[in-house]
């Protein structure tokens, strides 16, 4: 492994994840929305997340800037960042796989909207977010510099803490007590030990 391989591995991650998600992204445009917790907020979210998770990589990537920020490439970490980046893929077309129409790239409720509790929803309600910390921690693991390499886990991380709650507010505004149930017997990215 060298840092040009984990470099491209990174690329391929990106790439990946956005060829699994173009079917998903043209089906939820024929499918309309019922009702929508997007605004102001959301926007700056998604911008942050995306930034730390594609902008700031690709910058270093294509340039290698900020090269103050580099550190030593480690292949086994890089070997460990591999991994976890395949991880991340199969979980994430798993999750598509599962929502189905229900999908969004944002806070939304389509037209019939249906509660998923099955597939890798069974276990876990954000397994999507699981998907995406993954990425974060493979970007971390591939590549050698403080910013490039952290800024996934930072803006994901954001962009997590703020949206979670409010995502589960609004399942259980339209799900009630189905959406209660489902919380307790689930865990939110990790399954539940007990
Ligand atoms: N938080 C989920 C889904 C992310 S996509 C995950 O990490 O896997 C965000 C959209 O999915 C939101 O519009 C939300 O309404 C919808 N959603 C979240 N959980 C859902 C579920 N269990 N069933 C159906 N839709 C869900």
């Amino acid at each position: 492994m060298t840092l040009t391989i984990a470099k491209a591995i990174y690329v391929l991650l990106a790439v990946g994840w956005y060829v699994i998600r173009i079917p998903h992204e043209r089906r939820s445009r024929r499918t309309p929305i019922s009702r929508s917790a997007r605004g102001m907020r959301e926007i700056v979210l998604l911008t942050i997340s995306f930034t730390g998770l594609g902008l700031l990589p690709f910058i270093y990537v294509a340039s290698g800037f900020p090269r103050f920020a580099n550190y030593p490439f480690q292949p086994l970490l890089a070997w460990i960042g591999a991994v976890v980046a395949i991880a991340s893929l199969v979980l994430f077309h798993l999750t598509h796989r599962a929502l189905g129409r229900n999908w969004s790239v944002s806070l939304d409720l389509r037209e019939s909207h249906r509660l998923v509790t099955e597939g890798v929803y069974r276990y876990v309600r954000h397994p999507m977010y699981s998907a995406f910390w993954l990425w974060a921690i493979a970007q971390a693991l591939l590549l050698p510099n403080l910013i490039a390499g952290l800024s996934g886990l930072v803006g994901f991380g954001i962009l997590y803490s703020f949206r979670v709650a409010q995502e589960e507010r609004l399942m259980l505004d339209a799900f009630g007590a189905e959406y209660a149930d489902y919380m307790a017997r689930t865990g939110r990215v990790v399954p539940r030990i007990s």
